[in-house]
């Protein structure tokens, strides 16, 4: 029986393997970078380990230091979550080597699977249906370009040892192929370090749906039927469901059927996900198999009531599976959003930053939260760190039917609120609203062919926003009066005129919106007039509102003069020009040069000192593998430089300050 667990993992899986540890008595150890901490994983832990500082290369992806952590502690198993090290062969021996249970599978199981042509070639064994496709050895340009020409064009050229969609291109003619060849055998040798492709024929927006399967050391295997991952960007998933909405009980038999083949045929014990793409007519074909635990593991045990991290321990521990097949049924339906700290407008461009505000969605039945980080009413919430995966939280829904889960799903998104980082929650709660999503009749496709319904252009913010924002400076402002009585401290000193006339501009990219307010009057930038009050609530920034009747539960977050309103589902980001502070912000733009997003420093240009000219290169900063030019807005003197090549900097970080 194992009785101590180390995970070596962090933030959301390491919370989530501790939920299951805690239920069945067992002792958790936590492992953490020097960037970790304070994260609620290490909080959560009966022990924790420091591993080493924040690059993961050095902390979360070292064997020895995992290993002896292990050793250190007395913990008896070690589970390696996802990503790092969990689909790592050496690191599966390595524990094993050490005399320790390792969660997962085999390590044969994991090479076998480690790479696309070779995981191709045994499931093509097992009778696996495949993408036709050609995934030998030969590499020679003609001769693949023959094979094409056998596939059919449009075709896929994909890097043998890829991951995270790197090394693909989509050829759509044989006149194409040479150059997409050549560019698809740099990028897999510059990620993976081996040049090896294979081709695929190119489907036409499938979909992308996976069987959970599940195998133990005494030759049982089952699966836990499919999740759909169509809705992807970048081929990565950001939204999963189960079961797949319209797939036929057939289909879901054969696919599942294979699945288990798939894992029997290389002496898989575990739980494992055989990915496949399926098409209009229910054509289904291997793309590859995870053998690990997947992100998207809830959406099975929302619809199959079990706890896949409790059959992990207890596959672990020598146990038959606690299910046969015929015992396992489907009930109900349920989704899973990933919240990212990403910007939708900038195609998905991922980001990091501290946590100003967050409130999750009241846990129930229906929704479930699987998390790393903590809500934060007050102000100094945890960090999404800029060296790992950018993921704040997954949601989770139920439902008896697909309406209803999806329904539950949009009212959680309408109660999570988060301030702090670019976060993708906007468009997510319009995902779960669109007419087609709501319809299912998604595949891989569906973000880029709905563009513009699902990222809007920016809209100007709604009078109810305005309103709030007024509100919430005013109530703001009184909460302060409360704290410091000192007239010299009274922020209404400003009201303009001496009358109780309140003027409030906010600004944004599109455009200026000055109210007044006047008791409970509210005038609208266009001249018409709300009745509008507060009324404290619990939360620090939080506060219900009343406008012409209609009632709010409302946040207004500030930092500095940029505030976050968020209310009933929807959130506002506006400029405040705030009166006290004239002129602060204008100095902000012109003197003082920040981090366009959390990166590392790869180029100083200049020195303190320096006179500068308008547009002239000052620091270079390198960030999601892309090279971003800080210049200089006017001509002017380098007065401090706060950044030295190869430092991390953290988004809004001030690098320069000038003089004009
Ligand atoms: P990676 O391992 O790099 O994530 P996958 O092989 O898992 O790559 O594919 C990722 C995504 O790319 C799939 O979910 C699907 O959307 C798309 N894709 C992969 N193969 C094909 C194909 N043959 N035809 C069409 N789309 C494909």
């Amino acid at each position: 029986m194992i009785k101590k667990i180390l995970i070596a993992n962090r933030g959301e899986i390491a919370c989530r393997v501790m939920k299951t540890c805690r239920k069945l008595g067992i002792a958790t150890v936590a492992v953490y970078s020097e960037a970790d901490i304070k994260s609620l994983h290490v909080e959560a832990a009966d022990e924790s380990v420091c591993i080493g500082p924040a690059a993961a290369r050095e902390s979360y992806l070292s064997i020895p230091k995992i290993i002896a952590a292990a050793k250190k502690t007395g913990a008896d198993a070690i589970h390696p979550g996802y990503g790092f090290l969990s689909e790592n062969a050496g690191f599966a021996e390595a524990v094993e080597k050490a005399g320790l249970i390792f969660i997962g599978p085999p390590a044969s199981a994991i090479l076998a699977m480690g790479g696309k042509s070779e995981s191709k070639i045994l499931m093509e064994k097992a009778k696996v249906p495949l993408v036709p496709g050609y995934h030998g050895e030969k590499q020679d340009e003609k001769f693949l370009a023959g094979e094409a020409s056998i596939i059919g064009f449009p075709v896929l050229i994909k890097a043998s040892a890829g991951g995270g969609g790197k090394g693909m291109r989509i050829v759509e003619s044989a006149k194409e192929f040479a150059e997409a060849l050549t560019g698809a055998q740099r990028e897999a040798k510059s990620s993976f370090g081996n040049e090896k492709v294979l081709i695929e024929k190119y489907l036409v927006n499938p979909r992308h749906v996976e069987i959970q399967v599940f195998a133990d050391s005494h030759g049982n295997a089952v699966y836990l039927f499919e999740r759909d991952c169509s809705v992807q960007r970048r081929h990565q998933k950001v939204m999963e469901e189960a079961p797949a909405p319209g797939l036929s009980p057939a289909t879901r038999e054969k696919m599942g059927v294979a699945a288990v083949a798939a894992a029997q045929a290389i002496s898989y014990v575990g739980a494992g996900t055989v990915e496949f793409l399926l098409d209009a007519k229910e054509n289904f074909y291997f793309m590859e198999m995870n053998t690990r635990l997947q992100v998207e593991h809830p959406v099975t045990e929302m619809i199959t009531g079990l706890d896949l991290v409790e059959w992990q321990i207890k596959v672990a521990e020598g146990a038959k599976l606690p299910l046969a097949q015929k015992d396992l049924k489907i009930n109900g339906h349920a989704f899973e959003v990933r919240l990212y700290a990403e910007d939708p407008a900038k195609d998905f461009l991922p980001g990091a930053g501290q946590i100003q505000f967050l409130r999750f969605p009241m846990e129930s039945d229906c929704v479930r939260v699987d998390t790393g980080v903590r809500e934060a009413p007050y102000g100094e919430g945890d960090v999404i760190s800029i060296h790992y995966d950018p993921m704040i939280a997954k949601i989770i829904s139920w439902g008896r039917d697909r309406e209803t889960a999806l329904r539950n799903m949009a009212e959680a998104l309408d109660e999570t609120h988060i301030a702090g980082p670019k976060s993708n929650i906007g468009f997510l709660r319009t995902l779960v609203r669109h007419p087609a999503f709501k319809a299912g009749k998604i595949n891989t496709h569906f973000i880029q062919d709905h563009h513009h319904a699902l990222l809007p252009e920016k809209i100007a913010p709604s009078p109810e926003a305005l309103v709030l924002a007024c509100l919430g400076l005013l109530k703001q402002r009184e909460r302060q009066e409360e704290v410091s009585p000192d007239p010299w401290n009274d922020l209404s000193a400003w009201r303009i005129g001496g009358n109780d006339t309140d003027r409030f501009t906010f600004r944004d990219e599109t455009g200026e919106y000055t109210l007044t307010v006047s008791g409970s009057t509210v005038t609208l930038p266009d001249g018409k007039t709300v009745q509008a009050h507060f009324e404290a609530s619990g939360y620090d920034m939080g506060f219900f509102a009343r406008i012409d009747g209609k009632e709010y539960d409302a946040i207004v977050q500030q930092s500095g003069a940029h505030l976050n309103v968020m209310y009933g589902g929807h959130q506002a980001e506006l400029t405040y020009a705030d009166p006290l502070h004239a002129g602060e912000g204008d100095e902000e733009v012109s003197g003082k040069l920040t981090a366009p997003m959390p990166g590392k420093v790869v180029a100083v240009r200049v020195a303190i000192g320096d006179k500068v000219k308008k547009s002239q290169p000052l620091i270079i900063v390198e960030a999601m593998k892309m090279e971003h030019t800080i210049t200089a807005p006017a001509d002017g003197i380098i007065e401090a430089i706060n950044a030295n090549v190869g430092d991390q900097v953290n988004e809004k970080l001030e690098l320069i300050r000038f003089k004009v």
